[in-house]
């Protein structure tokens, strides 16, 4: 397959390179000079512009920060050039009412179109082990779904338009707050005398368990090898969990969705990276309780 991808940064770059692993042809559009020269390092021919990259594909997959920008990339330029009958992924993660816009207009303009966010960090896409939640009608899952596969170790569909991203915001929102929860247990053990290998060793069998706590455990020599490990460096990042955080408080407004403990995790997560942690990963908010 010709594929145009856009957005080659951190997670794009990677997902890139796989799809020229997988043996299909990759065309890269990035405004970065240095990430056109990476993914010409890693097989892809470089464009100059988003329109030269989509003439001739039969996809397009876009990677890119937010939803001003894929709104802005696909209306401007990927739905007026790109072949009728091309299948479009977006990968990025937006807010779920610009993915079913955008969607909108790609089906008005006659093309098949998929919100496919990922779980999974920078590791997980350079190793092709990223997993994609999908939105978007049978027809243009099933198409998208073997491209998806080249990149990433699971490719589920959420349901229609806009679902991959409400399944996405609504996992970082749970996984922000159990992550705070798991923190602010851990800073309470330790003041009243537990030692914390004893206490992790119990509330890992116990109904305290969660993913938090033994598959990213916050604290240094604590459960598994995390980034807790590794002075809070790698990992995921806090200001992109605060950026996943308030895509959840807006959806939440959206519907009338009542969630106090999100609302708290986004209030903490924007403290810290006030404070100037947004590098850290998002784990090392344990320094601050
Ligand atoms: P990044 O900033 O490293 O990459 C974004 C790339 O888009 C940059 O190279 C930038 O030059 C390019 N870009 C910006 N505007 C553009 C335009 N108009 N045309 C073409 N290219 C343009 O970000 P990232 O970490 O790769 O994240 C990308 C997306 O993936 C974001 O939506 C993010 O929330 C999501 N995400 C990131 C992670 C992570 O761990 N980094 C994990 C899951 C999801």
């Amino acid at each position: 397959m010709k594929i145009a991808f856009i957005g080659l940064g951190n997670m794009g770059g990677g997902m890139a390179a796989n799809l020229v692993k997988a043996g299909h042809a990759v065309n890269a559009f990035d405004l970065s000079v240095e990430a056109l020269t990476r993914a010409q390092e890693n097989g892809c021919a470089t464009f100059t512009s988003v329109r030269d990259a989509v003439d001739g594909v039969d996809a397009v997959v876009s990677m890119l920060p937010n939803g001003k920008i894929v709104d802005s990339v696909f209306e401007t330029d990927v739905l007026s050039h790109a072949p009728k009958g091309a299948i479009l992924l977006d990968c990025s993660t937006i807010d779920v009412d610009t993915a079913r816009k955008v969607t909108a207009d790609a089906v008005a303009a006659g093309y098949d179109m998929v919100d496919a966010p990922v779980s999974g960090g920078i590791a997980a896409a350079n190793g092709g082990t990223l997993t994609f939640m999908v939105g978007g009608t049978d027809t243009a899952f099933a198409r998208a779904e073997p491209i998806l596969s080249a990149m990433g170790k699971a490719v589920i569909h959420a349901g229609t338009s806009g679902a991959g991203q409400a399944a996405k915001i609504c996992n970082n929102m749970l996984l922000g707050a159990s992550m705070i929860a798991t923190c602010e247990t851990f800073s309470m053990a330790e003041k009243l005398g537990l030692d914390l290998q004893t206490f992790y060793d119990i509330s890992s069998k116990a109904s305290g368990q969660n993913w938090s706590m033994t598959s990213y455990c916050p604290v240094p020599d604590v459960g598994p090898t995390s980034p807790a490990d590794n002075d809070y460096q790698g990992g995921f990042a806090t200001a992109l969990m605060l950026k996943d955080l308030k895509l959840a408080m807006e959806a939440a407004q959206s519907v009338n969705a009542d969630v106090p403990m999100g609302a708290r995790a986004a209030e903490l997560y924007a403290r810290f990276d006030a404070d100037g942690k947004g590098s850290l990963d998002f784990s090392a908010i344990i320094q601050s309780l």
